[in-house]
């Protein structure tokens, strides 16, 4: 796993043969591997281990909404709960959550709820739980993915999956899906998602600096991700 200590960041993201640091070409994914039905006592759940990032999600629900307060009179209401653990880093990340974990408890749940029937389950909840116990960049994409095969898991009726990819710039040169350094030590960094029954981007975040004809590239590029990893 990469060490991620800012002073210690490598000057190049490429190698002389012109590779990322991990082998891969400029647009090659990390490698996949999901699985679903891991977690005896939730409804739903699955795992997703992405490159070396390993993420568990699960899913209660429909159920009673603690704190009652929350609950809606018509509609079902969908609560996120991303938490990275103490371990899942390299410096020891505070175990209470963050305004990161906030902020991407949040995106998640708009990836998610358009593709619920939250109108048919007035008064109750579905609560996901995404434990994230390795990180390495695109923790939030993976996070999308495993949460929407937990609920597909728990028989929740869905309109689609939902599938997300990160795309950026590293070097100068537009990369799919950035690993932890590249995520850092790289120009911009672009998490997309996309709601398969309308063919949507529910997730487009942006931090770094593109051009114009950048950005549109890279959305293609992540097009071309969502699909390959929606196939899977
Ligand atoms: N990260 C970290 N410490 C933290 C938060 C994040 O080392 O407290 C690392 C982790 O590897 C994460 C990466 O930085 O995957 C990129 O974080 P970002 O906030 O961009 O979210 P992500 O790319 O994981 O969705």
């Amino acid at each position: 796993m990469t060490l991620l200590i800012p002073d210690e960041y490598p000057k190049n993201l490429f190698r002389e043969d012109g590779k990322r640091l991990d082998g891969r070409e400029n647009f090659d994914l990390r490698s996949i591997r999901m699985e679903v039905d891991v977690i005896k006592n939730a409804d739903g759940s699955a795992y997703i281990e992405w490159g070396n990032n390993k993420i568990f999600a699960s899913v209660y629900g429909p159920r009673e909404v603690h704190p009652h307060h929350l609950a809606k009179p018509d509609k079902g209401i969908l609560r996120v709960f991303y938490r990275m653990a103490t371990f899942s880093v390299f410096d020891r990340k505070r175990p209470a959550p963050g305004r990161r974990e906030k902020e991407i408890s949040m995106i998640i749940s708009d990836c998610l709820e358009p593709v619920l029937f939250l109108e048919l389950y007035p008064g109750t909840s579905f609560e996901i739980f995404i434990e994230v116990v390795d990180a390495d960049g695109g923790t939030r994409c993976a996070s999308t993915i495993v949460a929407a095969l937990a609920l597909a898991d728990a028989g929740v009726p869905m309109r689609s999956l939902v599938t997300s990819c990160a795309v950026g710039k590293i070097d100068g040169k537009l990369v799919t899906d950035l690993s932890g350094i590249e995520d850092k030590a790289g120009e911009a960094d672009l998490p997309t998602a996309i709601t398969w029954f309308n063919d949507e981007i529910s997730l487009l975040q942006f931090d770094g600096k593109l051009s114009q004809s950048e950005l549109n590239e890279s959305l293609e590029m992540a097009q071309d991700a969502l699909e390959k990893i929606y196939d899977m």
